[in-house]
């Protein structure tokens, strides 16, 4: 398997961007008449300069070049929210990707879901997908690199979650709520599309309350690689963030999928000066897998212990304009609006963070207990 590559690109510019992707994307194996699926990151309705979702430069860029080699694209993802064509058709608005249709090129509109069987899977045996996917002959993954409240990064292997269909998504955070559960789940999820190539876009990323409300953080870069776990490897790199504390990222290196040591990249040194010392994640939570053992030490100090090490939604009542969008999405029903303000029941919270990710007014922030626990 390829090493994976980077170019520098300070702007999106569609004519840097398509040299930049032409020189790191190995795309020799597109035939004439393929049927390419570009799944990209639509998280939510977010225009392109928040730097939340997939920026349309480049993915209009790499729809060029798969034009070029004669194939067709489709483009699609499945946001948080209801998977329907007048929702759908609002985030590609939204999100600069109306524009990109044209002959060869579509946006996806196919709402099918599908359930997958996946008895090679270390969790996810089965789940349901969004059934655009299994209408092209190849997936590229091309997603954005941010911040994110729950797993402290989305990079390569976080955005195949995407698949998952809408409203689905919050039940899969309720029925792996562990974030060790979680990222194994993803990871099959990874490995039963198998996406041909992946890119990073990462000339712009997203720090702080990411992933949808967070501050644009220029990194000037784009990645590609056949293989998501050294992409997201590089990426912590990036982010100066310890791959042990991204669960995907861990998860990947307990299953032998990755190494531990950014070190190991073949382009570590050339990458090295693009690394970002001050670039700003949520507090992580460190999967904390003793509390979730059977011993007496467990059942006496767990909940405490808990209470002061786990990272928690907290609202920050200035920003929030009462919307109810945290409670419809919460999928342990831990929030109640009181008085216009949402209210979570700190026993029934799961620390999805799916509140956090779907607040349209970054009012829910993530927050360590104690904040000086690191
Ligand atoms: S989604 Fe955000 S703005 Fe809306 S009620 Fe919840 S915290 Fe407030
Ligand atoms: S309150 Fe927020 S973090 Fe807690 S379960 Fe609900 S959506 Fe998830």
């Amino acid at each position: 398997m390829a090493d994976l590559l980077f170019a520098p690109c300070k702007e999106y510019n569609k004519e840097d961007v398509k040299e930049a992707l032409r020189g790191i994307c190995d795309l020799s194996w597109v035939r004439e008449g393929m049927k390419v699926a570009i799944k990209v990151n639509l998280i939510t309705a977010l225009s392109p300069d928040r730097a939340g979702t997939t920026h349309p430069v480049v993915i209009d860029a790499m729809c060029d070049l798969l034009l070029e080699q004669g194939a067709s694209v489709v483009i699609g993802d499945s946001p948080g929210g209801v998977w329907t064509a007048a929702y759908l058709d609002y985030v590609y608005r939204a999100t600069g990707l109306s524009a990109l249709e044209r002959e060869g090129v579509t946006l996806n509109r196919d709402f099918s879901v599908k359930t997958a069987s996946h008895p090679d899977a270390k969790i996810a045996k089965s789940f349901e997908y969004t059934g655009y996917l299994d209408a092209c002959d190849a997936i590229i993954n091309i997603c954005k690199l941010k911040s994110h409240g729950m797993m402290g990064m989305s990079a390569a292997v976080k955005n195949m979650f995407g698949a998952i269909p809408g409203i689905t998504k919050p039940q899969y955070h309720y029925r792996f709520p562990d974030p060790r559960d979680f990222s194994d789940m993803i990871l099959d999820i990874q490995s039963y599309f198998k996406p041909r190539l992946n890119v990073v876009d990462a000339i712009v990323g997203m720090e702080g309350n990411g992933p949808t409300q967070g501050t644009p953080k220029p990194l000037g870069l784009l990645l590609a690689g056949e293989n998501p776990y050294q992409l997201d490897l590089a990426c912590c790199m990036l982010m100066s963030i310890d791959p042990e504390k991204v669960p995907t990222v861990e998860a990947a290196i307990r299953r032998g999928l990755s190494e531990k040591d950014p070190h190991s990249l073949s382009c570590y040194q050339d990458l090295l000066p693009f690394s970002c010392k001050d670039f700003k994640i949520p507090p992580t939570t460190k999967p904390l897998t003793f509390l979730s053992e059977k011993g007496v030490f467990s059942k006496l100090a767990g909940p405490l212990l808990r209470w002061l090490l786990l990272s928690r939604p907290v609202v920050r009542k200035k920003s929030c304009v009462g919307c109810k969008k945290c409670a419809e999405v919460c999928p342990a029903k831990a929030i109640e609006m009181k008085d216009h303000l949402p209210k979570i029941d700190r026993a029934a919270c799961i620390r999805c963070f799916c509140c956090q990710e779907l607040c349209p007014k970054g009012a829910m922030k993530v927050r360590k207990t104690l904040p000086f626990l690191k």
